[in-house]
């Protein structure tokens, strides 16, 4: 059996293994060496975060049974997307697909906090008052639907192979849970790490109070395109430990921590002055 056939027919273990796996790891560093002190009980954050994420792959796979890999074995089936298109070498389609598609989730990222709308659903994510790895699973939602719909144009466009779709999603949901972890790395290995890939420390500034912090780094997997498009941001500037996670205004338990506050979230308060609505320069701006 070949990678390719392995991937494929595993590929339901291979999610579940990578997920526990993750989970697993991260949480018991977390629990060994945290990077900071939790502000709420962390019993509480694991049933209702990984409560949201069970609700949710419920609901996708009620809605999306073939999920993406039925929309890329349908294009692949078709001829449809750049890559079943041209002649490309099949281990540079799976890299470049897995490159592509990692970008295309950086543009949403940004998407979702620049458009007031979308920003009511990603402030789901943002309103958890600590990170940990469960954060990086948690969604509300009408956003992980949305994100389907982006996936699958995603893959109509670009025709990747079904594996390289296996891949990345694969390494997206593990990077995620790695890079939310409340964990540091060594300073040297984290400087060396952030070339290529998206670090907890490196993330944890997306999570930050702070509207400049949190308009900064938005990468989920590789770290070059913060870099590339000015959205990078290296440290904190309340540092690590000091700085406040959350967004300003939600911060009753009920809202950011159980399950039935996080989706309904999106639905409360007036549409606010948040990114693209703020069309006037605050004091100070001068760019
Ligand atoms: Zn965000
Ligand atoms: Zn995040």
């Amino acid at each position: 059996m070949d990678f390719n056939e392995f991937i494929m027919t595993n590929e339901k273990v291979i999610r579940i293994s990578f997920f526990v796996g993750t989970l697993a790891i991260m949480g018991l560093w977390e629990i060994v060496a945290p990077r900071r002190a939790l502000t709420a009980s962390k019993a509480i954050r694991w049933v209702n975060n990984l409560g949201l994420v069970f609700l949710n792959s419920f609901i996708v796979r009620f809605l999306f049974p073939a999920a993406a890999i039925g929309v890329a074995s349908f294009a692949a089936a078709n001829g449809w997307g750049l890559l079943n298109y041209y002649e490309v070498p099949y281990i540079v389609a799976v890299v470049v697909s897995v490159i592509a598609m990692d970008f295309i989730i950086y543009l949403q990222h940004v998407l979702v906090h620049a458009v007031p709308i979308l920003w009511r659903l990603h402030r789901v994510h943002h309103a958890d008052p600590d990170i940990d790895v469960t954060t990086g699973a948690r969604f509300h939602t009408i956003e992980i639907i949305l994100s389907m719909l982006i996936k699958f144009a995603t893959i109509v466009v670009l025709g990747p192979p079904v594996v390289a779709v296996i891949i990345f999603e694969v390494l997206l949901n593990a990077m995620a849970m790695f890079n939310h972890s409340n964990v540091g790395l060594p300073k040297t290995l984290d400087t060396i790490l952030r070339f290529f890939i998206v670090t907890p420390d490196m993330h944890r500034i997306h999570h930050s109070v702070e509207d400049d912090e949190a308009n900064s780094n938005f990468g989920f997997n590789i770290s070059w395109w913060d870099r590339l498009f000015g959205t990078y941001r290296d440290q904190p500037r309340g540092g690590h430990k000091g700085m406040t996670i959350g967004i300003h205004k939600f911060n009753k338990p009920s809202d950011v921590s159980w399950i039935h506050g996080m989706l309904t979230l999106p639905f409360k308060g007036k549409i606010s002055s948040y990114a693209i609505n703020r069309r006037q320069w605050g004091d100070g701006d001068s760019e």
